[in-house]
């Protein structure tokens, strides 16, 4: 019972091609390629009407402007963060010489759970830096409580937020600043790419002197900034597949009705319950298996999905801190981090992109029921 193609975890929201060759033609003959050029402003200005907030920056990646947000704030000694995310998180920390803190996650959303964040607080810690994980979003007022008490500062990693709201607001006014990925394959992509959101003038005046090697002028280096500047090409492309996102979303949202209608009764396999409140972008669709209940382990279950041509991903498998690089420090204790360990240990992310069929996804369905 193979599905009939290859079924894969993601797939990239690719813009028609002949709708991006006028933007190439247009590039061309402004013979001005990267360097804040014309699509690089107009990205930044469209993303903020889309996205619903007041200043961006966009970036070659998502991984540089975490690391920027950092320098730009000046955090340093120890920050508090989640395990359960993908690596980028707490490299952007190690490449700060900061001391990352492992904080455990709440069951419900898979996020740094506040109520575990105050006891890790010392004098060296600077900031917390939670992740809306999957798309779903944090307990932003409880971490700000946190944060103004402490006098911490907090940098959201919000990756996988592209577009998400809570009550209508956008989740990226949470915080000092918040992360965006734009990589191939997030909900929306510039191919690479990444952004940085932040509320005033004068902290994106700082932040795009920094990715351009902290120049303030032609003759004036302000900081030791990177070089993290889109160019015009993937600006354009960019600027192209902001058109074609609300109709990807949309075609996502119709995947996620089908598997949790599909897979509701399936016993010993869960999933995130949806808030009214919020706005999803529905970026993934992880299923938490119960190896007891459900019969099978949840390597089992990977595995026999990947013998019929299903390609799930254990996303966020291993544990951030259960890479050599991180498992020695203090915090990366499996007892520390209880709820983490055990979603890492069962968690499969299934198929989730625009371009899934019903026959795809009913596929999917028949392979988990058995
Ligand atoms: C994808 C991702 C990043 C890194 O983004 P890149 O664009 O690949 O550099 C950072 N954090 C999280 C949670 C991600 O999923």
């Amino acid at each position: 019972m193979s599905c009939n193609e290859q079924i894969t975890v993601t797939s990239p929201l690719l813009p028609p091609l002949e709708e991006f060759i006028p933007y190439l033609q247009d590039i061309w003959s402004r013979k001005w390629i990267t360097n804040n050029g014309y699509y690089h402003q107009a990205l930044e200005k469209a993303l903020c009407e889309y996205l619903g907030v007041e200043y961006i920056s966009v970036f070659t990646n998502g991984t540089l402007p975490l690391i920027t947000a950092l320098q730009a704030l000046r955090i340093t000694g120890e920050v508090i963060t989640t395990p359960y995310s993908f690596v980028a998180t707490t490299h952007s920390l190690w490449w700060n010489g900061i001391k990352p803190v492992f904080v455990d996650v709440d069951p419900s959303t898979g996020n740094l759970d506040p109520n575990k964040i105050e006891a890790a607080i010392t004098p060296k810690t600077t900031a917390i830096m939670p992740v809306h994980v999957y798309g779903n979003p944090c307990d932003t007022e409880a971490i700000q409580a946190i944060a103004d008490k402490y006098g911490l500062r907090v940098i959201y990693d919000a990756a996988h937020a592209f577009g998400v709201r809570v009550n209508g607001e956008s989740v990226l006014k949470a915080g000092d600043i918040s992360t965006l990925s734009f990589h191939a394959t997030k909900t929306y992509n510039t191919i690479e790419g990444g952004a940085l959101v932040c509320h005033d003038a004068k902290t994106k005046q700082r932040i795009d002197y920094l990715k351009n090697f902290g120049f303030a002028g032609e003759t004036e280096v302000v900081a030791p900034g990177i070089n993290s500047k889109m160019d015009e090409v993937r600006a354009a492309y960019g600027l192209l597949n902001l058109r074609h996102v609300d109709s990807a979303i949309e075609a996502r949202r119709k995947v996620d009705t089908m598997y949790r209608e599909g897979l509701a009764d399936v016993e010993g396999i869960s999933m995130f319950e949806h808030r009214p409140d919020v706005t999803y972008n529905y970026s993934y669709f992880p299923i938490f298996i119960d190896a007891e209940k459900y019969g099978m382990t949840r390597d089992e279950l990977y595995f026999k999905m990947r013998e019929h041509d299903v390609l799930g991903r254990r996303y966020f498998y291993p544990l951030i801190s259960e890479f050599s690089t991180y498992r020695g420090l203090p915090s990366a204790g499996k007892n520390n981090l209880p709820v983490a360990t055990s979603m890492a240990a069962e968690v499969i992310c299934l198929p989730m992109h625009h371009d899934l069929s019903d026959k795809d996804i009913q596929c999917v369905i028949k392979i988990i029921k058995k």
